[in-house]
């Protein structure tokens, strides 16, 4: 071997000694993975490598799918770049020109959006269903339907859905059942003991935990269902990076307790924010007031910090704004689920109008400042709206 030092740059003959071992996930960057010899990067055997390219999996990231995978209680786990993603790969995986999908009325805006203008243009027909309809989905299901959506609780309005029961009327007719499991973190709901055959999150929310990260899981109850997902995932180009792998790693270390802390907060904020004249409802899933709340109580672990509430009738969408607005603890801005309280208006004409609730609705997002700041915070903003 030559000893000039451009090639020793390159192939070093020093190596730091084996044996380190420490309590964190090496990050592992790769585009090129390598193989053992020329014959294992032949097809098809070099699609029976663990680690085929950096895209498909990388060590980090084979570290973090294993970890969800565990948590879920499935049989595998994909990894994508966002949380938008996993949508798109589960409709893919399980949806060809003259399917029938069913989609909760409350579901998260972007999933709604590409079922519209993606699904629809490939000759899918996209049907949404009421979100609380429970058991009686059954009689929407035709005999091309091929995938029940489920989203509980529902973005936005929260409304808590028989996960169990539309399962159990999806399976008598072998429809396949995907849940957005993003509010419980994949922890606070177990989606296949209720009858789910797919799940994802944005782990951008809970697992990430600080606003800082944007990943998305999807996991199967089976492997046959793991396979196809896995072959679409291959074709849609979908990869995820180490280095937002290792902080979600990161993130897992303290979910239990951010969780936690979360769930305290925000039920003592939303029981205080019920008590309010300007307020008309709170739509967290914790209280009876919120649509599907004996669904919660029946198969929920604990609630995150996420929860919305709905301004009396004569409050206009300008007036609630204003109210965020004089909000010093809160920020705006999209996603949640990170260390720092965010609040939302949002205008109820964008809602479905035959659920469509009388004033604008507010979502809050519980972070780990003080609860007590927060309630005397949202108490100065409340002090100017104008009273009924
Ligand atoms: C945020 C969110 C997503 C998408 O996650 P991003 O990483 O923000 O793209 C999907 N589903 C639900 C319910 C979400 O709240």
């Amino acid at each position: 071997m030559s000893t000039d030092w451009k090639t020793k740059l390159l192939r070093p003959g020093k190596r730091a000694p084996e044996g380190f071992r420490s309590l964190t996930t090496a990050v592992t960057r790769a585009s090129t993975t390598c193989f053992p010899s020329a014959a294992d990067a032949l097809y098809p055997r070099v699609a029976a490598q663990p680690y085929p390219y950096g895209l498909t999996l990388t060590e980090t990231a084979a570290e973090l799918a294993a970890r969800i995978c565990e948590l879920e209680g499935g049989h595998d786990t994909l990894l994508t770049l966002g949380g938008k993603a996993p949508v798109v790969l589960i409709y893919m995986t399980f949806l060809r020109p003259g399917d029938h999908v069913l989609i909760p009325d409350s579901v998260y805006g972007p999933s709604m959006e590409f079922a519209n203008d993606v699904l629809k243009g490939f000759g899918v027909e996209v049907e949404f269903y009421r979100a609380t309809i429970g058991g009686e989905i059954e009689a929407l299901i035709k005999p091309n339907t091929r995938l029940l959506w489920c989203e509980s609780p529902g973005s936005v309005t929260m409304e808590v859905q028989d996960v169990r029961g539309m399962a159990e009327a999806a399976h008598r007719h072998g429809v396949i059942v995907a849940l957005d499991n993003t509010w419980a973190a994949g922890v606070l709901f177990d989606a296949f003991e209720h009858g789910v055959d797919v799940t994802m999150q944005a782990l951008t929310k809970y697992v990430g935990g600080h606003s800082d990260i944007l990943m998305g899981s999807v996991t199967a109850k089976d492997p046959a269902l793991f396979k196809t997902l896995k072959a679409m995932h291959r074709h849609l180009g979908y990869g995820s990076s180490p280095d937002d792998c290792s902080l979600a790693l990161r993130g897992l270390q303290t979910l239990a307790i951010r969780l936690e802390a979360a769930e305290k907060a925000a039920l003592k904020v939303a029981e205080w924010v019920a008590t309010r004249p300007e307020v008309a409802t709170v739509l967290h899933p914790a209280l009876p007031s919120c649509p599907g709340h004996e669904f919660f109580k029946r198969d929920f672990k604990g609630a995150c910090g996420l929860f919305s509430f709905v301004l009396q009738p004569h409050l206009t969408l300008e007036q609630a704004c204003e109210f965020i607005d004089r909000l010093a603890l809160f920020e705006v801005g999209f996603s949640w689920g990170g260390v720092v309280s965010l609040a939302l208006a949002y205008d109820p004409a964008t809602i479905n109008p035959e659920r469509r609730p009388d004033g604008v609705v507010v979502r809050l997002s519980i972070g780990l400042e003080a609860v007590d700041d927060l309630i005397a915070d949202l108490e100065q903003a409340f002090a100017d709206v104008p009273k009924a």
